[in-house]
């Protein structure tokens, strides 16, 4: 398992495991993806656990916008904050997750 960027170090891109969708109603597969550092109004979360709920099924078979496809889902995932660029931007989330 990699350590979290120290603070002083800028984030670097990552490369993780992912069941990706390659079109409408096609079979997951898992691939390595590469994954940009944070920007500005981003933070990197550790993923430990995620399900694919109706929402993300009804996308996956939805063939009304073809071309947001090859997609990730598991938009319902918990696990850690890794790089954090801003304070105030966690304060934010957590305040519209508590919401
Ligand atoms: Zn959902």
């Amino acid at each position: 398992m990699a350590a979290a960027a120290s603070s002083s170090s800028p984030p670097a891109a990552i490369t993780c495991r992912a069941a990706v969708a390659w079109g409408p109603g096609q079979a997951l597969v898992m691939e390595d993806v590469e994954v940009a550092p944070p920007g500005p109004l981003e933070i990197r979360v550790k993923v430990v656990s995620t399900s694919i709920c109706r929402s993300d099924v009804t996308q996956w078979q939805s063939t009304a916008q073809p071309d947001l496809f090859p997609r990730i889902f598991g938009h319902e995932a918990s696990g850690s904050v890794r790089i954090l660029v801003s304070l105030l931007l966690l304060t934010q989330v957590v305040t519209m997750l508590t919401a």
